[in-house]
């Protein structure tokens, strides 16, 4: 049978160039960067792309907050709430201004809806994931269940297997979402959600153009640990979501990835 036959969702979505299913992406940014070109890099050119695919909430974090000090997430909670009916937001995280932090986090009830979790960059600040710098901003989300989601890639002396690891034991109820699966060291990514208590997932941004990653990741935690993420506006949407459409999984591992598994998560209406 053809991948076609054999998946409804997959047979539609190429027929019409849109999803009839809800897509959260778990993983977005937003702003220029100096050192490479975006194509889309501003809140309207993706809101206009994500609308054509149907994308019902991006998830995302400044790039802006993320790497210059004078712009701060409230600049973020204001441009979700010029398209509140599809952005949301990662308070951006940067170890080394922790007064920011605190008072960012102190903000964060105040900028729901649109907040809904943290999102550290360790290997881009270079600041290790397991260093105390972060501590106030784990313990603030593993409290309140917010989900947290970190860069992370295999190797990586910031943010690989020993101290994701470390801080996943650390915080045992903390909702982490390991950006790019540990990209490369999947073994560790495989680990670190098997040891969890059910509350450790894998974004898959990168990843669906890794040949058969998809179905082994489907085979050995289950889909209902994968998250649909692209990294707009590095990565397309399309490209991420003929990815998972082209993957040799079911129906139910596509439905779980796209939405399902966010939906147990966070509810339908958020
Ligand atoms: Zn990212």
């Amino acid at each position: 049978m053809s991948i076609w036959e054999e998946h409804p969702l997959a047979r539609r979505f190429w027929k019409e160039g849109r999803a009839d299913f809800p897509i959260y992406d778990m993983h977005g940014h937003m702003g220029s960067l100096n050192t490479i070109h975006l194509a889309r890099a501003e809140a309207d050119q993706m809101v206009a792309h994500m609308r054509r695919i149907g994308v019902k909430h991006l998830v995302f974090s400044h790039h802006h907050a993320l790497f210059e000090p004078s712009f701060r997430n409230v600049r973020a909670w204001e441009i979700c709430r010029n398209h509140p009916d599809i952005l949301r937001m990662y308070v951006a995280i940067n170890p080394h201004y922790p007064d920011h932090i605190r008072e960012d986090l102190a903000l964060f009830d105040s900028w729901k809806p649109f907040a809904v979790g943290l999102k550290l960059l360790p290997d881009y600040h270079q600041v290790p994931l397991n260093d105390r710098r972060y501590e106030y901003a784990l313990r603030f989300a593993a409290e309140r269940k917010l989900p947290v989601l970190s860069h992370t890639w295999g190797g990586s002396s910031c943010n690989g297997y020993p101290q994701l690891a470390e801080v996943i034991h650390k915080y045992p109820g903390l909702i982490f979402f390991i950006a790019h699966a540990l990209f490369g060291d999947w073994e560790g990514a495989e680990r670190l959600v098997r040891e969890s208590a059910g509350n450790v997932y894998l974004e898959l941004t990168a990843l669906p153009g890794e040949r058969g990653l998809l179905e082994r990741l489907t085979a050995s935690v289950g889909s209902e640990r994968l998250l649909y993420g692209t990294d707009l506006p590095w990565f397309d949407e399309y490209q991420v979501v003929g990815g998972v459409l082209s993957a040799d999984i079911t129906e139910q591992d596509m439905r779980n990835i796209f939405y399902a598994n966010v939906e147990r998560l966070l509810g339908r209406d958020w």
